[in-house]
This record gives C-alpha cells, sequence and structure tokens, in this order.
C-alpha cells in the first residue's frame, strides 16, 4: 500500500464534512427539499465572493464559467483585451476567438504579472475594447495579476471586467464589490475543496446591461435564465444535487474558520513553501506576485522537472504538478489551496528533498522542512 497526498492546483482534496455531505441520498432538483439547500449555497458564495452580485452555479469545470463569461456579454466581432500570461491566458484568447470577438493580446512575459499601465495604454488606444479578460492566479506560472489595480482602470471606462479566479478563491482576499470585478469566474475542485463540477460565476450589473443587447449565440450557458431560475433557488438545467450538498458542507467549513483567517493560513502556507525552496535554494518560478494557491519551483540545473514531478507520485505518494508547455521539465508544482494546513506543507518538502537527493542533487535532508517549520510554529 501506498499512502497518497494530492497536492495539485487542481483537484485538490475533499475533506470529510464534504465527502459525507455528498453521500447522501440524492434529492430532486425541483421538489421542495433542494430550495433551501440552494439558497444556502446560493448565499454561501455570496460570502466568499465578498458581493451583492448574482453568483451563478453551473455543472461544469471552470472552464465551463470562461466560455459563458464570454458568449453572455458580447457580440461577435467586438473588441475584447486579453491579458496573456501564461496557459490560462492563452484559454481566454482561444475561447473569445471561437466566439469570434476581436482579440488585443497583452502578451505577458511568463513568470511576470502584467503592468497595469500596460492595460491602461491598451484601453487608451482602443475605446471600442469592450471587455478585458484575465486570470488573477495564473496557475502555469504561479504568478498572480494585481487585480484590484486592474479594477480600478478597467471601472474607468464602459468595458467589462472578467477575472479568472479559478485557482485564486478562498486563498486570496478578493473585494469583488469593493474592487469593482464585473464578472468572476470560481470552480469547485481549486479552493473549494470539493470534487470537479461546478463553475461559479458573479455578474455585476454593468455586466446584466450587457447581457440584454449581446447576441453571441448560447444554449447551455444561458446566464439570463440562470439568473432568473437561481431567484427560484433552482438551476436552469438538472441541478448536481450532490456537488451542491458538498458546497454547502464545504462553505460551513470556511465559515466557521472565518474569510480572514482562512486567507491568512493560505499566507502561512504559501510562505513556509517560498522559505522552504529558498533553504534548499531552489529558484521561485515566479519574478514577482507569488499566489498564495501554488508555489511554482525551478528544478536545479541538471535535473529534470518532470522527473521530480514523476518521483514525487510514484516513489512517495506525492502528487503535486509538473510545468505546462514550454515550462514542462524547467518547474514543478506544489500546491496549498484548500483543504490544506501545517503538515501538507511539510509533506511536500520533505518528499521534494528525498526525491532531489535521490535524483543526485546534492541536499542535505531536513534544510527546507527547518526553514518551514519555522514559520509554520509562527
Ligand atoms: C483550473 C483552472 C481553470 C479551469 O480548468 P478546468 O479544467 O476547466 O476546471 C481555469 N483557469 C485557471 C487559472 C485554473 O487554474
Amino acid at each position: 500500500m501506498q499512502k497518497k497526498y494530492l497536492l495539485a492546483p487542481g483537484p485538490t482534496p475533499v475533506p470529510p464534512d464534504a465527502l459525507l455531505a455528498m453521500a447522501m441520498p440524492i434529492i430532486h432538483h425541483r421538489a421542495p427539499d433542494f430550495l433551501p439547500v440552494l439558497d444556502s449555497a446560493k448565499k454561501g458564495l455570496q460570502w466568499l465572493y465578498q458581493t451583492k452580485n448574482d453568483v451563478l452555479i453551473l455543472c461544469s469545470t471552470g472552464t465551463g464559467g470562461m466560455v459563458g463569461s464570454v458568449n453572455n456579454f458580447l457580440n461577435p466581432g467586438d473588441d475584447v483585451l486579453v491579458v496573456n500570461g501564461g496557459k490560462f491566458g492563452e484559454r481566454w484568447t482561444k475561447i473569445c476567438q471561437a466566439y469570434g470577438m476581436k482579440v488585443t493580446e497583452l502578451v505577458v512575459e511568463w513568470g511576470h504579472a502584467v503592468k497595469p499601465e500596460q492595460v491602461e495604454e491598451a484601453l487608451k488606444k482602443n475605446a471600442k475594447i469592450k471587455a478585458v479578460f484575465v486570470q488573477y492566479t495564473e496557475t502555469s506560472t504561479g504568478v498572480n495579476h494585481d487585480i484590484k489595480t486592474l479594477a480600478g482602470i478597467v471601472k474607468k471606462t464602459d468595458a467589462l471586467f472578467v477575472v479568472d479566479a479559478i485557482s485564486a478563491l478562498v486563498a486570496h482576499d478578493i473585494r469583488t464589490d469593493e474592487w469593482g470585478v464585473d464578472v468572476m469566474i470560481g470552480g469547485s475542485q481549486k479552493g473549494i475543496m470539493l470534487p470537479p463540477g461546478l463553475a461559479f460565476v458573479s455578474v455585476s450589473d454593468k455586466a446584466w446591461k450587457m447581457a440584454d443587447t449581446a447576441k453571441t449565440p448560447k444554449f447551455y450557458f444561458n446566464f439570463k435564465k440562470e439568473r432568473e431560475n437561481l431567484s427560484k433557488n433552482q438551476t436552469t438545467w438538472t441541478s448536481p444535487v450532490s456537488l451542491i450538498i458538498g458546497l454547502n458542507a464545504a462553505i460551513k467549513m470556511l465559515q466557521d474558520e472565518g474569510l480572514e483567517n482562512v486567507f491568512k493560513r493560505h499566507d502561512r502556507l504559501a510562505r513556509a513553501t517560498r522559505a522552504a525552496a529558498a533553504a534548499l535554494s531552489l529558484p521561485l518560478y515566479p519574478k514577482e506576485n507569488p499566489s498564495l494557491s501554488l508555489t511554482a519551483i525551478e528544478a536545479p540545473a541538471g535535473v529534470d522537472g518532470q522527473a521530480i514531478y514523476k518521483d514525487l507520485r510514484v516513489k512517495y505518494g506525492i502528487t503535486g504538478a509538473g510545468g505546462q508547455d514550454k515550462l514542462k521539465g524547467k518547474i514543478f508544482r506544489i500546491a496549498h489551496l484548500g483543504y490544506a494546513d501545517t503538515f501538507d506543507v511539510i509533506t511536500a518538502v520533505a518528499g521534494i528533498e528525498m526525491v532531489l537527493k535521490g535524483l543526485g542533487h546534492p541536499v542535505k535532508l531536513g534544510t527546507g522542512v527547518a526553514a518551514a517549520q519555522e514559520i509554520l510554529m509562527k
């Protein structure tokens, strides 16, 4: 037997409270017993999103929420601005192009965050831009874009500000309303501690106004219909009842902990992971704004990043993530997101040390663990 540890930036481990809740017998999504379940989920999501806006609940992975956030607010041929700083930024471009939008890409060097001035300039240069698409955490590089500052810039224009916060939610204090994020997407299998299968999308009044004139074809993800149904504690299609019951259990855990403590926990875990990497002389891949959800670490010279990822998984049962695309072999990634605590970091760091030593890299065992422990004890 080998005990497994899931430390990937999605899917993430699901806590027992949520697992047990999801084992309840299926109830019918149009029967009265489901209404309070959805009502509670809806309110819980508004709490988590720090918003008074509607937060739609969709049965899809996070990408479904991204797709809906393109075709519900725009018309084919509309000018849009995409911040592309990695694989997920690239996904915004592909989705927008699939629906016929005219994409201007702000290509950001991987490992860096977009400079807010660049967004400001791009918006000034083209007043026809109808929406700005960006990630909170670009999971492929482990970098955060400065959403608070960007929101302030986009708010001054007529453009919609759409944020993929799928891997950032729960780990970061995201002030949807205070900052003015129009559309923000979340997913169940990241910080929200559930299996894959739900996407969440908050929608501001500014966005709903655009939805009124958006003619892009849509069927499954029809946000106006979802809003109408949500007001009756329903979803348009068959509700993923078990996942929504699990969502209530997961949100209750976060509420019991308190939002501020949830953010503090993620900050502590991220700092401990980074300190361990530094103690092991492993450079962080992000050159700025490292995410609190995951840590992307460069493989040392002469060591294949994919071998680190693979040995962690095969030899020690620790599933992290490797690098994507051009980062394959160059980095490996460890998440500390959602149902994560002190000994998840210790496990990851101890595993990394053992794997590196096994691969012939000079490591004094315990160096990274000790550095992490110092921070985790504070
Ligand atoms: C995980 C993730 C997604 C969603 O991917 P799905 O496979 O559709 O769940 C989107 N954006 C970011 C930044 C992510 O980390």
